[in-house]
């Protein structure tokens, strides 16, 4: 396998060279107007931010990308799918009103905004991928659809994967809700007994007749549930809850797998962002963020979703003396943020998975986009 580029463009900006320019020059560098088909749908994959969240990445980057995939001729559009948790962006409709609030609409991004598994985050296509864990991976309908992924992640920590990067973006962030399920536990969810008031909304949404009454409480039956996760959003009581029961290592690989399947005949079409500032120590489903763990460094993109997670907690860790110098970092090693956050949570495992299964490299070139020629 060749060695992968990592582009980097650090925060260090100039009157005629400030962040768009340099994804400009990341578009050029990558040379997507070779790797996109002409006409060719874009799913920019981004995370549009949980109501208080603030670190999301901004949508006028988001309109940058998008003018960059449409001066090569391709058709963008902005996409994430719906949550398993409760909350605004489990379906479509709240999901889009929220987005809207955070700016993104069409008049800001320059293109349509379209959650990618459907109103209720049932639109999927099972794709098969022979992987450890995975048989078969349930991948929102438009990002099949699409012939390109266009990943724009907020880089920052997270609780089981360590890096909330790219590789999450992708894996989790492209599965319908019964992919989200099947990646966070592999046993049915469970009827919290005492929140449960017996109004039987969830029987009448369970496709698969799984969910009875007993004593005036819902039941659900293991054996017959297809863990769709329809019901943990249905339910008004919030009584039917997720068991959060894989371990961090099967998570992760997981994790890694679904992101192949979600790539399945786009990696030569594919680009993939991480924003590293603003980097906290959780992700943006939390409805507030926190103060940052770490400096910020800039954008740093590759068309590898493996190298470019590795190369930003790199960059975020050990940069290079000319990155250093550009940031005005007073340091030459920083300990692993992510690993003193969540000391028991290794990020390495998926990206060691994802390398195993052919996913991407965590060796790769660097490039400074900032160096002069
Ligand atoms: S929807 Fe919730 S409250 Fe209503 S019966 Fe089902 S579990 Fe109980
Ligand atoms: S997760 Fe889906 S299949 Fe399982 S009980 Fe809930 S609605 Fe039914």
């Amino acid at each position: 396998m060749d060695i992968p580029t990592v582009a980097v463009a650090t925060l260090a900006t100039q009157y005629k060279r400030n962040l768009f320019h340099k994804i400009d020059e990341m578009f050029s560098l990558f040379e997507m107007d070779k790797r996109i088909p002409r006409r060719g749908f874009a799913a920019v994959k981004l995370h549009f931010g949980e109501e208080g969240n603030t670190t999301f990445v901004r949508p006028i980057f988001l309109r940058r990308v998008v003018e960059n995939l449409k001066e090569i001729g391709a058709r963008p559009f902005l996409t994430d799918t719906c949550t398993l948790y409760v909350g605004e962006r489990s379906n479509a409709v709240e999901h889009l009103a929220l987005a809207a609030r955070h700016g993104f609409v069409p008049p800001v991004v320059d293109a349509p905004v379209i959650i990618a598994d459907g109103i209720r985050g049932n639109s999927y296509r099972e794709i098969p991928i022979e992987g450890k864990h995975i048989e078969s991976a349930f991948i929102a309908r438009e990002i099949v659809e699409a012939d390109a992924v266009i990943g724009v992640t907020h880089f920052k920590a997270h609780e089981l994967s360590g890096i909330g990067g790219t590789l999450k973006n992708i894996g989790m962030g492209c599965a319908a809700r019964k992919g989200k399920l099947a990646q966070h536990s592999n046993v049915a969810p469970k009827v919290k007994r005492k929140r449960c008031v017996g109004c039987k909304t969830c029987v009448g949404v369970c496709a698969f007749h799984a969910i009875t009454m007993a004593e005036g409480k819902a039941y659900i039956d293991p054996e017959r549930c297809a863990g769709c996760g329809e019901c943990i959003t249905a339910c008004p009581q919030k009584a039917i809850q997720i068991q959060w029961n894989e371990t961090i290592p099967v998570f992760q690989e997981k994790l890694a797998e679904y992101a192949k399947a979600a790539l399945v005949g786009k990696m030569s079409s594919s680009l993939f962002f991480n924003f590293v500032w603003e980097i906290s120590a959780i992700c943006d489903c939390n409805p507030h963020s926190g103060a940052p763990i770490a400096p910020g460094v800039g954008i740093v993109a590759s068309t590898d979703p493996v190298a470019v997670d590795q190369a930003s907690v790199d960059l975020v860790r050990q940069p290079p003396r000319e990155v250093r110098e550009a940031l005005r970092l007073p340091y030459e090693v920083l300990e692993d943020p992510f690993l003193k956050e969540y000391p028991k949570t290794d990020w390495t495992i998926h990206l060691s998975h994802a390398e195993r299964i052919g996913l991407g490299s965590r060796r790769y070139k660097l490039v400074n986009v900032d160096a002069p020629d």
